[in-house]
């Protein structure tokens, strides 16, 4: 069975956009695919964070992946910051990563001009997202496009790797969603709906109240044109807000278009909302009856216990084929 794996960091709360682009297709391979999920906690740190809100958000996370779907009997869920093997190997692939290499990644590139002290471990981020993918010798890593120039990064310090000291990573590959969707924000729809966003109005939160998600959309960014057409050029907003429907509904975006062909953005947007709210309000159902249970902590520990033994095994050998052990190699 091959392996996939994912996680996203507790920054905010998660998003439709988290919710397309990585939670549903972690539930759509889980019957295919050996899946691990995780909780990318240390990489929430790269930016200053409220201790409490991100404390909470970690065990929120774990919740809200069940409550969308993710099965806990054919995924390996974990917290990231409970295997110690991870960040003890990024270290190690630090040593084979370029700093010019780095410093090129847009994420590092973009989050460093938004605030001049940022810390050393915005642009070390990609390489613990390098130790994330390769200690469990993942075949595929499903990302957003947001991500996939961080999972080429990861595939090329492997390579470099294998090649100076020998073969022990496989080269993992980015496996975007067949339509690629890249959920913008509704106020401003040529950014990313990101759940770190300070202002709210152009983010769906998976925890948003009901009425609050339709205000959002029903007060999401426009045009002019008034055409319900996809053309992310020139009307973005409308693009955005076809992909979301297309995303949930499951129709193609042209049906959509067909269905409002004569109808005005008012009534197109009711109908995007009415679908969120559906899919919405279900994951909330279910996420109220898992944060309190007992299951949340079994389901952790199994986890933990089957990475932390991967990790510890890829460390070692890691270590070995560097030089750095008590062993006398020959
Ligand atoms: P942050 O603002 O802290 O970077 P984020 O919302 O971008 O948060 P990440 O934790 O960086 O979320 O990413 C988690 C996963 O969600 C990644 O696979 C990423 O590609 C995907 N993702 C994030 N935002 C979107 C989006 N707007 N549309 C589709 N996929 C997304
Ligand atoms: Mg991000």
């Amino acid at each position: 069975m091959k392996r996939i794996l994912t996680g996203l960091k507790p920054t905010g709360d998660l998003t439709l956009g988290n919710y397309i682009g990585a939670i549903r297709q972690m539930v759509k391979m889980q019957d295919e695919y050996d899946s691990f999920l995780f909780v990318a906690d240390l990489h929430a740190l790269t930016i200053p964070q409220d201790v409490k809100e991100l404390n909470a958000r970690i065990r929120k996370f774990i919740a809200m992946y069940i409550a969308c779907g993710i099965d806990p009997n054919k995924n390996t869920i974990y917290i990231q910051s409970e295997n110690e093997f991870i960040p003890a190997m990024s270290y190690l692939l630090e040593c084979t990563t370029y700093y010019g290499e780095a410093s090129r990644m847009i994420q590092f590139k973009e989050k460093s001009k938004q605030n001049a002290n940022f810390s050393i471990g915005l642009l070390t981020y990609p390489v613990l997202m390098a130790a994330d993918i390769l200690y469990c010798d993942c075949d595929y890593v499903p990302v957003g496009i947001d991500q996939k120039q961080h999972v080429e990064l990861a595939r090329n310090i492997a390579e470099r790797f294998n090649n100076r000291y020998g073969e022990i990573f496989k080269l993992p590959e980015p496996l975007l969603s067949q339509t690629g969707t890249k959920i913008y924000d509704l106020k401003n729809p040529t950014k990313k709906m990101s759940k770190s966003e300070e202002n709210p109005v152009g983010v769906i939160s998976l925890f948003d109240d009901l009425d609050n998600i339709r205000n959002k959309i029903m007060k999401a960014t426009t045009d002019s044109l008034n055409k319900v057409h996809f053309d992310f050029e020139n009307q973005p907003g409308i693009s955005n807000l076809l992909n979301i429907a297309s995303e949930l509904t499951g129709k193609t975006i042209e049906t959509i278009e067909e269905q409002f062909k004569d109808k005005g953005y008012g009534e197109f947007k009711k109908y995007v909302a009415d679908v969120t709210i559906e899919h919405i309000s279900k994951i909330q159902k279910r996420y109220e009856e898992i944060i309190n249970s007992k299951e949340l902590d079994s389901i952790l520990n199994t986890g933990i216990e089957r990475s932390r033994k991967l990790a510890q095994e890829k460390y070692e050998l890691m270590k070995e084929k560097m030089g750095v052990t008590r062993k006398i190699l020959n």
